[in-house]
């Protein structure tokens, strides 16, 4: 199957670039997460980076709290190739030089670097230095002086107040992330924003919490707002490991139609009607894992997504099973029907059949994509 069948529309955002990363435009929707090491464990750091990296991280955000930790950021920056942003608050001359140390983007709060003078510095600084500025407004640290409630359109003023700084002092390679814990918040905050500035948004849901909810409470918001066509550049908060965000992330996009999978497993859920003897969830894993490790490279050199189904029983089995280029259908007596490309080619024990459906793939794989 080729990839696009099933593109969204998508609202045009001024390009900013960001290392070798383009965030908006018609550059591709890409996925980011942030270390969670202080940077004084330079080692860790870079380790960590390096993982997200291996993952798909497109962009690793790091705090920088203090100036001491510049030194530590030259280090990072040096052995490391992903760009990376520098998440600074209170105090502008960290900004400044992070800039200076090579970081590839600053996220800043413009209302809580100080004077207009101050701002005016940091973004000197980026000008100079051609990076982009991210302005995050969050529902949690909304200036409650200002603001008596966080609501959408307060999240919104306050966004807006902020980019306005920034472009007073002519500057308008800006990133926007409007977040908040709520799901219906954040959809609200970031389609009104979207309809006053063409800034490139950064989109997620702040202290989303940790496993399964984070994982739901994300996918609802992340995969809302793009399929609205909102949305440059995402991260999946999750308490943990960070390099759990990546992989949820990248599902994301996968589900949205923003890209797509090498290798895509339909399975049912079985029921009553699948023979005791057949393990299908064993069955799909043993598949998904021999097909990834022989042929994932290739298919991904050729763009090639390959749609796998494995399922239950001789109901809904062959229907699925030959819709999908190659398939597994269970049978009676602990066996399994395959589909090769729409067609019905064996009847196989379960126990072969992963090994029997790879035979028929290698043969496909040689004879159609390594023509
Ligand atoms: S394909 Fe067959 S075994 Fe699977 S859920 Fe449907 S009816 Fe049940």
């Amino acid at each position: 199957m080729k990839q696009g069948h099933n593109k969204r529309e998508r609202k045009e955002t001024k390009q900013v670039r960001a290392g070798n990363l383009l965030i908006g435009g018609d550059a591709p929707v890409s996925v980011q997460s942030m270390t969670n090491i202080p940077l004084e464990d330079v080692k860790g750091t870079i380790e960590q980076i390096k993982q997200l990296e291996r993952k798909g991280a497109e962009l690793v955000r790091l705090a920088v709290r203090k100036e001491e930790n510049v030194s530590h950021l030259k280090k990072i920056i040096s052995a490391v190739n992903v760009p990376l942003c520098a998440d600074i608050h209170f105090n502008h001359r960290i900004a400044v030089e992070s800039i200076k140390a090579g970081i590839n983007k600053v996220r800043i709060n413009p209302g809580n670097i100080g004077s207009p003078e101050r701002v005016k510095e940091v973004v000197r600084a980026a000008n100079d230095n051609g990076i982009p500025v991210r302005i995050g407004v969050n529902g949690g640290s909304i200036d409650k002086k200002k603001y008596s409630n966080v609501t959408p359109e307060n999240l919104v003023e306050s966004a807006i107040e902020h980019v306005q700084i920034l472009e007073d002092n002519n500057f308008n390679d800006i990133v926007v992330s409007i977040k908040s814990s709520d799901v219906f918040m954040n959809i609200a905050a970031n389609r009104l924003f979207s309809d006053k500035r063409d800034y490139p948004l950064h989109i997620g849901l702040t202290e989303a919490g940790f496993g399964t909810s984070c994982i739901i409470d994300s996918s609802v918001t992340i995969g809302h707002l793009l399929m609205q066509g909102l949305g440059d550049t995402i991260r999946v908060s999750m308490t943990g490991d960070p390099v759990e965000e990546i992989t949820i992330g990248k599902k994301i996009l996968e589900s949205v139609g923003e890209r797509f999978p090498a290798v895509k497993i339909i399975s049912c859920p079985t029921c009553g009607r699948t023979d005791p003897e057949l393990n299908i969830l064993k069955i799909a894993r043993d598949l998904e894992s021999a097909v990834c490790s022989e042929f994932e490279q290739i298919l991904i050199e050729k763009n090639h997504m390959l749609t796998l189904a494995v399922m239950g029983c001789e109901v809904n089995g062959p229907g699925e099973a030959s819709e999908a280029d190659f398939g597994l259908a269970g049978a009676r007596h602990g066996e399994m029907l395959l589909f090769a490309k729409g067609e019905k080619s064996a009847r196989v024990k379960s126990d072969e059949a992963v090994f029997a459906l790879i035979k028929e793939i290698r043969k496909y794989v040689s004879t159609q994509l390594c023509k």
